[in-house]
């Protein structure tokens, strides 16, 4: 079969069907876990390795280990206990153990007789009567035919339906024969290996597959073995390239310059009730250079929970109106849109400036009259949800959108918003600029390679005259006590948030649950004037129930999470959040963010339903130590990995088969220069890689 396909042919060219035993049936299903040719195969990587080079005595087993053991059948017998079971009793002259059957049939009895001598492969776990072993693996011995054992550890695949372990190791060893006739392109070039010492991408596969009975087992369960560390690199390349690669599709289109009017920013910058703060009048010129070229900006801007971002965001916008364009503001919630519109009309009206606003929400006429708005150019800043992304949106001349709380959107959302620009036949080919904002800090090592396609500047400095929030941790035992605290509090004329939470993502139950604690609360607390907003309400009556909490109106409002993001009332300087644990750290930050931003000192009380598990605690013990979004950062990632602290983006984006975000963080320096140079100088090399790791599609992504 091997001679029908040329040597010179490289492996990621020879189907899967060309390997022993597959057939159209196998090969589909190899398919649907992205296996089509050898090469394939050979990047389907172990997830773990057990050791069944060796027989350990029984004498020295240890309760829940893998291993293999020799011995002979003392006793078989079928027991009726809650469940019909077949217990096998076995010796070795050191030690004995018992196994245990639920499945078993009348044949395999009648084998297993005393005296038969077996090699068995199992975990061991502590029964009632000593170590024993549930449905393991064993073969019949016999003296005349020695069965070899394994010579290298035995490599255990992620796996699917319909694909056994056994299988897929058949297939791995026989694309490893492949490999000694076959070449497999290596895809770094000679340069860039040398630089990072890297070794041949065949003797790394060989290794990992059938790793041999000396290696570091340690190292390989951890992924910290130099082979693997060698794929990882290529594969975060892969991942950082294809971001590259979106960057340069994106900026391949032109955009409008947009050259800041000195006057309308000085006169915008005049009538706000604050001066910017250094950090916050850096990012801006950061941003005013991008937009001043006829490539568009892709940028994201980064600062902690009241860094003030959105006046960046107005200040962007507005100098996309000095040059006669639209702006698109989106934010992830309607609460947070009604809120940009409100501070986006206070800012911005004064100068002349029409806002448009849409929603999800809107009524019909409404909406009808913000589409013609929008499509005539009469609006000229748009504040909305994502609703803006509706292919019914129209815009007369879009040259800017900012999409304000990144983390909840996707990198195709947004593409497919950017579209938006090129919809006025006279522009084609220009596209807006863009300007992402994420409420919540992202760590460093994370941000290089999540956000590889953007530019990042971050807001490193809060408004003058904060004081730190005060965070304490109480148990839901001392509920009556805080009851009282807000009572005090409300009563010397400071404003309070009590926020409900609930596990099950479901609107209705987290909004009944608020609705139960305000009537407690009503109860317990008669004077005070107690307010309740949750998203089951409808979109004016959230805005009733913010203004008359923001007008203080209202001492108390007892709110679901939809408060998280955003929203900003500066009297109130109390939040007690029950069940925190139930929250990530980037959430609680978030949501304790609603506080601390006036000049009272501000206090947070996580009320926790004990009992906590270590991990609860460990991560409230943060909350409470820090206010530091980026250390909190940095600690979710430590506690709960990449796919948690980067959200939903990371659904899709960010998958990886070998490589490790945080246990790999020390590669990205490297990655990150490796992907410039290849870019640079290799740019049908950064194709191939891509395709190897991402599959082909990620290539030809269409923008
Ligand atoms: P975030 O970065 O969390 O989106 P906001 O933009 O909502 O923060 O700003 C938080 C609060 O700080 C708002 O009340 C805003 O008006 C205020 N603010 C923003 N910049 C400054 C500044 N330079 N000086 C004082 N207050 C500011
Ligand atoms: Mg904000």
């Amino acid at each position: 079969m091997n001679k029908a396909i040329g040597q010179q042919q490289t492996l990621d060219q020879i189907s899967v069907t060309a390997l022993k035993g597959v057939g159209a049936n196998l090969a589909e299903k190899l398919a649907k876990i992205g296996l089509f040719s050898l090469q394939d195969v050979l990047f389907h990587l172990p997830l773990r390795y057990m050791d069944r080079t060796r027989v350990t005595p029984m004498g020295g087993l240890q309760p829940n280990i893998n291993a293999v053991i020799e011995g002979e059948v003392r006793a078989c017998d079928i027991v009726f206990g809650k469940r019909r079971s077949l217990v096998v009793r076995m010796q070795d002259g050191t030690g004995g153990i018992t196994l245990r059957f639920y499945h078993f049939n009348a044949a395999q009895k009648n084998r297993l007789t005393s005296g038969t001598r077996l090699r068995v492969f199992g975990e061991t776990r502590r029964g009632s009567a000593g170590l024993e072993m549930y449905h393991p693996e064993y073969d019949l011995l016999d003296e005349a035919a020695p069965l070899p054992l394994d010579q290298h550890l035995t490599p255990i695949y992620p796996a699917t339906e319909g694909l056994t372990q056994p299988r897929l190791r058949t297939l791995a060893s026989q694309a490893l024969t492949w490999l000694t006739t076959h070449n497999l392109r290596e895809l770094l070039p000679d340069e860039v290996r040398r630089q990072l010492n890297q070794s041949s991408l065949a003797d790394a596969l060989r290794y990992l597959h059938q790793p041999p009975t000396d290696a570091n087992v340690h190292q390989l369960m951890e992924g910290e073995h130099p082979f693997q560390q060698r794929l990882a690199f290529e594969e975060l390349l892969a991942h950082h390239l294809s971001l590259l690669l979106l960057r340069r599709q994106m900026q391949t289109n032109g955009a409008p310059r947009l050259k800041s009017d000195s006057q309308l920013h000085s006169h915008f910058l005049k009538q706000l009730p604050f001066a910017l703060t250094r950090a916050q009048a850096r990012v801006f010129e950061e941003i005013a250079e991008d937009l001043a070229k006829p490539v568009p900006m892709l940028r994201l801007v980064q600062g902690d929970v009241g860094s003030g971002k959105t006046v960046v965001a107005a200040l962007t916008a507005l100098a996309a109106v000095a040059n006669g364009k639209q702006a698109a503001i989106m934010a992830p919630t309607e609460i947070l849109a009604e809120q940009h519109r409100i501070n986006f009309g206070k800012w911005l009206e004064p100068l002349g400036i029409q806002l448009g606003w849409l929603t999800g929400k809107l009524k019909v006429g409404e909406r009808r009259s913000q589409l013609a708005a929008i499509a005539s150019g009469q609006a000229q800043v748009v504040v909305g949800t994502h609703a803006l992304f509706q292919e019914a949106v129209d815009f007369a001349d879009l040259g800017l959108i900012v999409i304000d709380e990144q983390h909840r959107f996707g990198v195709h959302q947004r593409l497919s918003l950017s579209n938006k620009g090129s919809s006025s036949a006279n522009q084609r080919e220009l596209r807006p600029h863009q300007l992402i904002m994420t409420a919540t800090p992202i760590p460093r090592t994370l941000a290089m390679s999540a956000y590889a396609d953007l530019d990042c500047s971050v807001i490193d400095e809060l408004p003058p005259g904060r004081t730190p929030i005060t965070t304490v941790v109480i148990s839901e035992q001392r509920r009556p006590e805080i009851i009282e605290r807000v009572r005090l509090g409300c009563e010397e004329g400071r404003q309070a948030y009590w926020v409900c939470t609930l596990i099950e993502e479901s609107e209705a139950l987290e909004a009944q649950a608020a609705q139960a604690t305000a009537e407690s609360l009503a109860l317990a607390l008669p004077h005070l004037r107690i307010g309740l907003i949750h998203g089951r309400l409808k979109p004016v009556e959230k805005e009733t129930v913010m203004a008359a909490f923001k007008a203080n109106e209202l001492d108390l409002l007892v709110a679901t999470t939809v408060i998280e993001v955003g929203v900003d009332v500066p009297n109130a300087s109390l939040m007690i959040i029950e069940n925190p644990e139930r929250l990530g750290l980037a959430q609680l930050h978030q949501l304790r963010g609603r506080v601390g931003r006036g000049s009272a000192a501000s206090h947070c009380v996580l009320l926790y339903g004990s009992p906590l598990s270590h991990h609860s605690k460990e991560r409230l013990r943060v909350m409470r130590e820090s206010n530091d979004g980026f250390y909190i950062a940095e600690q979710d990632l430590q506690l709960r990995g990449p796919g948690e602290v980067l959200g939903t983006r990371q659904t899709g984006d960010m998958q990886f088969k070998i490589a490790d975000l945080q246990r790999d963080a020390h590669l990205l320096p490297s990655v990150k220069q490796g992907a410039d140079y290849l870019m640079a100088h290799h740019f049908t090399l950064c194709q191939e890689i891509i395709s190897r790791w991402l599959g082909k599609s990620h290539v030809y992504l269409q923008v």
